[in-house]
């Protein structure tokens, strides 16, 4: 047992592995269908908030439902920390809001009703993310129930719109900011590198996202009676599409690299390090080879560099057979992954002014901006993950390895720039666990460990911080 968990504490958590009792707690929670994305979900994303606030309160926290214009978040707190209110604090982040299930034929057990199979847990939800706020409510509830305390003040907020861009999220966290006041931020909904390196993410790209569409005639012309006297909208908005990269793979928008922070010589070498299974890892993508920007690793692309991408293209007929018309317009969804300290705002103005200096003769193009996301980097060597370092090493027994993550998690950046402490990324999910997908699963070794390490967190944070106060992150 790692010398931070008291004993009594590792004890109540195996004796509760052994049971499936921690099981059973976790499939009542996602036995509740919280889909933020289907309106007819919200009364169920509100109850899932409403169960967590009681499990929350049972585990020995004060808890309370924090309204916002959409889905409700939950707030919980134990400020009892020898020293009060100048001992360490720790604010916990997680969402309990879940992507919709769809397609339904596909899954293997139903999606709400949590089953387990060969170590697994299967449902929507296990792993993104009600699996992972469960590591940390059973690891508080272990403590404060054993131990009558925690090593640290803890806050925890839970948001229920993190599926669908956490557009209220920003403003409550805004108006909650006195009250979330911490000296370290841990937001566990990040997958470990593979099961057997515990992960500590340091970094998320940002995220610009807009839609071109092209217009050509008021409506579709036959192409016999039309094709060669007008611009086709299909084509034009192929042209533009085609623009968008150079031969080597680089984002050919003019300013677009501008302001992009080069990853440095020491962070290239610790990637190259990093037990990396490219092979494996394409199988699982299934495509013939990996291939992207010139110059950069497979991993260096996903994490430390941005792209421009394609999400979506539609014109003109695609039904069966063949149909001659001449399309009156064309739609694309554009998705830019950035990197600091590219912002996404210029990003967009570049591409819409992009667009409108390629676009071909004879069409009208429009740009539009849908959303976007600021992208996050810490300082991995700041002395506050060293020790979530060593926490997590004595929960899994194995070295931690610190990591990037291509997806955006757009809390991070927002408190992060709010609060200016540290902000560690621990997660406890494997990156092929279909988060998103049919037949999400949860491996229960991983849950367990991760609880475990939660523990030691707590422990090893706080008596870092106390020790010296921490710089701001970067
Ligand atoms: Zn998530």
């Amino acid at each position: 047992m790692a010398p931070r968990i008291p004993a009594a504490v590792g004890e109540r958590l195996a004796k509760l592995a052994a049971s499936g009792g921690d099981v059973a707690d976790l499939a009542a929670f996602v036995a509740i269908p919280s889909v933020s994305a289907q309106p007819p979900h919200a009364p169920d994303v509100r109850r899932s908030a409403e169960f967590l606030r009681d499990r929350l309160r049972k585990a020995g926290l004060t808890a309370e439902i924090w309204e916002t214009q959409g889905h409700p978040s939950v707030y919980a707190e134990w400020l009892g920390a020898a020293g009060g209110e100048a001992a360490p604090t720790i604010l916990i982040y997680g969402h309990h809001d879940v992507q919709p299930p769809e397609p339904l034929e596909q899954w293997g057990t139903p999606p709400f009703t949590a089953s387990v199979r060969d170590g697994r847990l299967y449902g929507r939800g296990v792993v993104d993310d009600k699996g992972q706020v469960y590591c940390h409510v059973l690891a508080l509830e272990a403590l404060l129930q054993e131990t009558g305390r925690l090593p640290c003040n803890v806050k925890l907020i839970v948001e229920g719109e993190e599926e669908v861009g956490s557009a209220h999220f920003d403003a409550l966290i805004e108006k909650k900011k006195e009250r979330l006041r911490a000296d370290a931020v841990l937001v566990s909904d990040t997958p470990m590198l593979d099961r057997d390196h515990p992960s500590i993410c340091y970094g998320l790209r940002g995220l610009a996202y807009l839609e071109i569409e092209v217009a050509g005639p008021d409506h579709d012309l036959h192409s016999g009676g039309y094709g060669g006297g007008v611009a086709n909208p299909g084509t034009a908005l192929a042209e533009i599409l085609a623009s968008l990269h150079d031969k080597r793979g680089r984002v050919a928008v003019a300013g677009f690299y501008d302001d992009v922070v080069r990853m440095p010589g020491r962070e290239r070498k610790a990637i190259a390090k990093l037990p990396f299974d490219e092979a494996g890892w394409l199988k699982t993508v299934g495509a013939p080879a990996a291939v992207g920007e010139q110059g950069w690793t497979t991993l260096e692309r996903l994490w430390g560099r941005p792209t421009c991408d394609v999400m979506g293209v539609m014109s003109g007929y695609t039904g069966p057979g063949a149909k001659t018309i001449l399309p009156s317009r064309a739609l694309a969804k554009i998705s830019c992954r950035l990197v600091p300290d590219q912002d996404p705002g210029k990003v967009a103005s570049l591409l819409q002014a992009h667009v409108r200096k390629v676009a071909p003769a004879g069409v009208r193009v429009d740009v539009r901006v849908l959303h976007g996301g600021k992208p996050w980097r810490a300082e991995p060597r700041h002395r506050v993950f060293k020790a979530a370092a060593r926490a997590l090493e004595a929960a899994f027994g194995k070295p931690t390895v610190f990591i990037r993550e291509g997806g955006s998690i757009p809390f991070v950046r927002t408190i992060a720039d709010i609060l200016q402490v540290p902000c560690l990324l621990v997660g406890f999910g494997l990156p092929d666990e279909n988060a998103h997908a049919p037949n999400e699963w949860l491996d229960l070794s991983n849950f367990r460990k991760g609880t475990l390490a939660c523990v030691g967190l707590y422990a090893e944070v706080a008596a870092c911080i106390r020790k010296s106060p921490p710089k701001p992150a970067e």
